[in-house]
């Protein structure tokens, strides 16, 4: 009996969202992530497009982590029927229990702002899905955890490991059993960094004959600073101006590593403890979660968390829970750290602490994370202009701009390769997706140089046979 299954490349080809790879094996067919395409409109647009596989005919979905980009296209399939499961770890699915309702409410809330301003196509705007279709797709959620291996299917058993990424990123692991011996299908997920400060380091698979691998940084390499004394000194400058240290940061994740190491700072002497803000709902919220999961976190904070170290909380940590909170954090005039969302600037609490802040010398504005194209913050830091538009109004920038980049979720294509000289033998094929072209084109090189493996990139519709 020949089990040749096929594998489609619905997103995420020759662009770095909208996850989904669609496995049709032995009769069944799963979907490998289920993201939303984000960025520029023309990728928004194919959020609309009707999904190439009716939602009768899906009999499971897997997820690697719990990003938007990964999972955000859930309750539009919910919507549109699916009850089948979707499984994920543990703290994926916690995680997801807060980004999905919030992007469903997201959704409303532009197509109100759509309907308002009469700029959209349709009459009148619809939500992608609502607050609601989000909800609704919770209870799908099929928790399991790392190392348990689970049968998606009677042809093949499943299995996470740490993909080291965020908090309950995994890597999906694959196996069926053909007349020939066992066959191992792997996707990489989003591969973090090898000494991540909190999360565990990115596990080795072994045995792959299918490797579907993601090419984010695939043409570059981080910079190899210390990110401690890098942040010691922006904390330490900022303090010795006499002003308050604004730090626009993603709320899932970047805002827990961020308190970890100030944390950390405080500790080892090198700041001084002051009075730290975490001024976002959905921080606060992936902080409960990064608690109740410290068991997924790498060595080094288990073994402070033994020793009855709260890993996330510097000494003078204040959560602003109300929308009052977070505006009369304006009357704080110095030596205050404020750790707002979004972390692009491109919307949230954090965009009145700047409207604040900005204008004044005194103050310091740190940006830790990426800055899309036509992001706030992109504006901010790279392009020298001297204003920046917030909620209609031009915004003098006369504060102290700062930029660590030693906060990356994703390997660079060395700490890729380095993954991959660790594989026991060469994989059949690999596959290289959420990339830009030139990223995977870069990485495919480097991978055919360095190992001569069978490599394609492909494009968004292929669906190349496996032998799975
Ligand atoms: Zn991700």
């Amino acid at each position: 009996m020949s089990h040749t299954s096929r594998l489609t490349f619905l997103g995420a080809a020759g662009t770095v969202t909208g996850s989904r790879f669609l496995l049709e094996t032995a009769n069944r067919r799963f979907l490998i992530d289920c993201g939303l395409f984000q960025g520029p409109k023309r990728l928004r647009l194919k959020n609309w497009e009707p999904f190439p596989v009716s939602v009768a005919d899906l009999d499971g979905i897997l997820l690697t982590h719990a990003h938007i980009d990964h999972t955000g296209f859930l309750p539009r399939l919910r919507a549109d029927g699916y009850e089948g499961p979707i499984w994920c770890t543990d703290a994926t699915a916690d995680l997801a229990r807060i980004l999905l309702p919030d992007t469903g409410h997201l959704q409303e809330e532009e197509a109100r702002w759509a309907n308002k301003r009469g700029y959209s196509k349709h009459h009148p705007a619809k939500p992608l899905f609502t607050r609601a279709d989000a909800e609704a797709t919770l209870p799908l959620l099929q928790p399991v955890a790392y190392g348990e291996h689970f049968r998606p299917a009677d042809a093949f058993r499943a299995k996470y490991t740490d993909a080291g990424h965020i908090l309950g990123s995994a890597i999906l692991d694959l196996k069926s059993n053909l007349l020939g011996g066992p066959r191992k299908l792997v996707f990489s997920g989003d591969l973090g960094r090898p000494l991540d400060a909190v999360l565990r380091t990115p596990t080795q698979p072994y045995n792959v004959d299918y490797l579907v691998l993601e090419s984010t940084y695939g043409n570059r390499l981080h910079a190899e600073t210390d990110l401690l004394l890098d942040l010691a000194r922006v904390v330490n400058e900022a303090m010795a101006r006499d002003g308050v240290l604004v730090v626009p940061a993603f709320a899932v994740g970047r805002a827990q590593t961020l308190l970890f190491l100030l944390r950390t700072l405080e500790e080892d002497g090198l700041i001084e403890p002051v009075d730290i803000y975490l001024d976002s709902p959905m921080a606060q919220e992936a902080l409960r979660v990064h608690r109740r999961h410290v068991a997924d976190l790498n060595l080094r904070c288990r073994r402070l968390h033994l020793r009855g170290v709260d890993l996330f909380r510097p000494r003078n940590l204040r959560l602003s829970v109300s929308r009052e909170d977070s505006i009369a954090l304006h009357d704080i005039g110095k030596r205050a750290i404020i750790i707002s969302a979004s972390g692009m600037a491109t919307g949230g609490r954090v965009l009145h602490h700047l409207a604040h802040r900005l204008p004044h010398p005194q103050h310091t504005i740190l940006f830790i994370g990426f800055q899309a194209e036509g992001t706030r913050g992109r504006t901010i830091i790279l392009e020298g202009r001297p204003h920046v538009k917030i909620h209609g109004q031009e915004v003098p920038i006369r504060a102290q701009i700062e930029r660590i980049e030693g906060f990356s979720g994703h390997a660079d294509y060395e700490e890729i390769m380095a993954w991959l000289l660790g594989f026991n033998r060469a994989p059949e094929r690999v596959f290289l997706v959420h990339g830009q072209p030139e990223a995977a084109a870069e990485l495919a090189h480097h991978i055919r140089k360095q190992f001569q493996w069978d490599v394609t990139v492909p494009e968004e519709g292929d669906h190349p046979l496996l032998n799975f």
